[in-house]
C-alpha cells in the first residue's frame, strides 16, 4: 500500500474537523448547558453522541473488530461518498470496479465527479483480476468489489481477493452487505493483514432494518479517523443508535429468521429451476436469485398484475433477461410460485 498521505485528498488531510460540544466536553455531568439544546422533551432535546460508543462497543463484540476500527453511516451509502470524497480528487483521481454490480459506486463517484471505470466479471460472474489491475493506473485510488455481488448473487473467490488487496497499492473496499446469508467468513478478519482494505456491511438485509439506516465500514483507526473527520457531526440520529443496539442484542431473533429465509432459497431455488418461463436461476450466496427468463419484461409487468414486484434486470450488462427475486417468507414465496405457474410467456 502507498503511504496513506499520498492517497487521501491533500484538502482532506490537512481538514480541521467541525468540533461539537460533545467532543469537546466527554464525560458524565449534572447539568448540560453547552449545545444550546432546550431543557425540555427528555431524551430528544439531547443531541446523540457523534461517535455513537454504546452501538460500536456492541458491533465490536459482534464482529470481533476493536471500536476504533469502525465506523457507522447513515446507510452503507455513507461510508461509499465519505470513502471517495476522502480519497479522489474530483476531475483527477479515478475508482476501478466491476460490472455488473451494485449501482450506488458510479452514482456516488459521478456526483463527486470521479471517473468510474467498470471492468466486466468473466462469462460466470467471476473476478478477472488481471483485467482489473491493468485498468488501474497512477490516478486510480478505490477498487469497488462487492461480494457477495449484487445483482448476480455470486461471492467472489477469496483467493482473487487476496490478490487483489496484495496487488493493488490503493484502497480495496470490499462490501459485504450479504455476506450472512453466505459461508464464506467476512474480511474483517483480515484488517490487520491488509491496511489497505475497507469492509462495508449493512443493518438493511439479514438484519431486517433497512428502514433505520444504519451502514458500517471497518477499516484501519487510521481510515476511520479520517471518515468520521468529514461525516457530518452527527450522522446518525438518537432515534437509530438505539434501535440498533436493541436490533444488535437480539441476534438470536436474526439467527432464527436468517434461518427460515436460508431454508426458503433452497426451496425456491429448485422450484424456480422447474418452471417453463424459468430458463436457469443462478446460483447465490445472498437473499436474492438473478433468473434468466423466457422475457423479462413480459414476466415484470405479469407479476405486477399478481400484486407481486421482482426486479427487471435485463438491461444490466450480462444480464439480459434477466429478473432479481428477493427471497421472502414462505407465504410470500408461495404467491410468487403459484403466480409464475399461472403465467404463460
Ligand atoms: C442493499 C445493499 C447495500 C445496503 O445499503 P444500505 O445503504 O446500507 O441500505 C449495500 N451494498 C449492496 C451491494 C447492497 O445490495
Amino acid at each position: 500500500m502507498k503511504p496513506l498521505h499520498e492517497l487521501v485528498r491533500p484538502n482532506i488531510w490537512k481538514l480541521k474537523p467541525y468540533s461539537s460540544a460533545r467532543d469537546e466536553f466527554q464525560g458524565n455531568a449534572s447539568v448540560y448547558l453547552d449545545a444550546n439544546e432546550s431543557p425540555y422533551n427528555e431524551p430528544f432535546n439531547r443531541y446523540p453522541d457523534p461517535l455513537q460508543n454504546a452501538l460500536k462497543q456492541k458491533i465490536s463484540e459482534l464482529k470481533k473488530v476493536r471500536p476504533e476500527s469502525i465506523f457507522l453511516g447513515n446507510g452503507s451509502d455513507e461510508p461509499i461518498d465519505l470513502i471517495i470524497r476522502t480519497f479522489c480528487e474530483p476531475g483527477t483521481d479515478n475508482i476501478v470496479s466491476i460490472s455488473p454490480s451494485y449501482g450506488m459506486y458510479e452514482v456516488a463517484a459521478d456526483v463527486n465527479n470521479v471517473e468510474f471505470r467498470k471492468v466486466p466479471l468473466n462469462n460466470r460472474f467471476g473476478l478477472d483480476v488481471p483485467n482489473l489491475i491493468e485498468a488501474a493506473d497512477a490516478h486510480t485510488k478505490v477498487i469497488f468489489l462487492c461480494s457477495p455481488n449484487n445483482p448476480t448473487g455470486n461471492k467472489l473467490k477469496r483467493s482473487r481477493l487476496y490478490e487483489v488487496l496484495n496487488s493493488f497499492e490503493g484502497i480495496v473496499v470490499i462490501d459485504e452487505a450479504y455476506i450472512d446469508f453466505s459461508n464464506e467468513t467476512s474480511f474483517t478478519g483480515e484488517l490487520d493483514r491488509f491496511p489497505n482494505l475497507i469492509v462495508l456491511q449493512t443493518l438493511s438485509k439479514a438484519w431486517g432494518a433497512a428502514g433505520i439506516r444504519l451502514g458500517m465500514a471497518f477499516a484501519s483507526p487510521e481510515i476511520v479517523a479520517l471518515l468520521n473527520k468529514i461525516k457530518y457531526p452527527y450522522n446518525i440520529n438518537l432515534l437509530t443508535q438505539q434501535k440498533a443496539l436493541e436490533i444488535l442484542n437480539k441476534s438470536d431473533r436474526m439467527q432464527k429468521q436468517l434461518q427460515i429465509i436460508l431454508e426458503e432459497r433452497e426451496r425456491l431455488y429448485f422450484a424456480l429451476e422447474m418452471l417453463p418461463c424459468v430458463l436457469q436461476v443462478y446460483p447465490t450466496d445472498a437473499n436474492f436469485f438473478l433468473a434468466e427468463v423466457q422475457d423479462a419484461d413480459k414476466l415484470y409487468n405479469e407479476l405486477i398484475k399478481h400484486g407481486i414486484i421482482i426486479r427487471n434486470r435485463s438491461t444490466v450488462p450480462l444480464c439480459a433477461n434477466c429478473v432479481r427475486i428477493s427471497v421472502g417468507t414462505p407465504a410470500e414465496n408461495n404467491a410468487l410460485l403459484d403466480a409464475l405457474k399461472k403465467i404463460t410467456l
